[in-house]
């Protein structure tokens, strides 16, 4: 008797937790599931490794049912370590081929590095995703740092020379929105605009606090306490519908750790009008959820 009274306590305790931990997942009980969407990987200002960044996020969404295609986006001409043998359904594409490199903000040659203005690499993506995925179905990006500021300036434009895009989840990870301080201090045109005073991030705070494609994109940005590189209040100082803040419990997610870190997570999230503490998921399983429905 005494023992079954135990287990029936344990029993209800686990029935409550996985019923609080449903309740911390918005949406994803409720809200369409979409796994079968295109899903953009866009890096941020080292690139190279292409692999590192994002194999392990990929075979995660695979496990978890993702059969989409995959695009991991080249867009650094040292972007060399891009293998994705073993990943069904995924590809590279090499933004140098779509849109021309005398484009605005461009530059002569082929090349681009870290001198390359963050403006024209999103002219290289806009032209990729409106000219080389046929009949314009929506697509997701997710992006790890100044990543997401190629697909924010994207989203921003959309007139005149600038193709219209439909982003219906865009998904960032560590990206500078406001700014970094000393990104000038890696002496790249990137790294100047980069900075919280420049040009750029003025114009985005101006022009772009929200940019929707052309049947709306739902925007999730998530920071970390344990990203030294960009502070969590720049990572989420944007005017998301979902901006999560990770603390340092149980232990830091570092700036290149959004994209291989799981389970349960000390974490505070956007209510609308203020930051909410709560535990929830690591920023794995945070990006599937906001990949895979059409809202949270
Ligand atoms: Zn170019």
């Amino acid at each position: 008797m005494h023992r079954r009274g135990a287990k029936y306590r344990a029993g209800s305790v686990i029935v409550a937790l996985v019923a609080v931990l449903t309740l911390l997942l918005p949406g994803s009980a409720l809200a369409a599931s979409n796994k079968t969407r295109i899903t953009v990987f866009l890096h941020g200002f080292n690139g190279r490794n292409c692999t590192q960044d994002w194999r392990e996020l990929m075979l995660d969404m695979r496990d978890s049912g993702f059969t989409g295609p995959f695009y991991v986006v080249k867009f650094l001409s040292n972007d060399a370590q891009c293998d994705l043998g073993g990943i069904s359904n995924a590809s590279n594409v090499s933004l140098f081929d779509y849109g021309a490199h005398s484009g605005p903000y461009g530059h002569s040659g082929t090349n681009h590095d870290n001198n390359t203005d963050i403006r024209h690499l999103s002219w290289h993506f806009a032209h990729w995703l409106r000219s080389s995925i046929p009949d314009d179905p929506p697509v997701d990006v997710i992006a790890h740092s100044m990543g997401g500021l190629i697909v924010r300036y994207a989203l921003g434009k959309q007139s005149g020379d600038w193709p219209a895009l439909n982003v219906e989840d865009a998904v960032t990870l560590g990206t500078p929105h406001a700014g970094v301080n000393f990104a000038s201090w890696t002496q790249t045109v990137q790294g100047d605009q980069m900075e919280p005073g420049s040009f750029f991030i003025g114009w985005l705070a101006q022009n772009a606090p929200n940019p929707q494609g052309n049947n709306g994109t739902q925007w999730t940005v998530i920071g970390s306490s344990g990203d030294v590189v960009v502070p969590r209040v720049t990572a989420t100082n944007m005017q998301a519908a979902e901006r999560v803040r990770y603390g340092l419990l149980p232990w830091p997610i570092t700036h290149g750790g959004y994209m291989h870190e799981d389970g349960i997570r000390g974490a505070s999230r956007w209510t609308g009008t203020q930051y909410e503490s709560t535990d929830t998921f690591g920023p794995m399983r945070m990006i599937r959820v906001a990949a895979q429905s059409d809202s949270w």
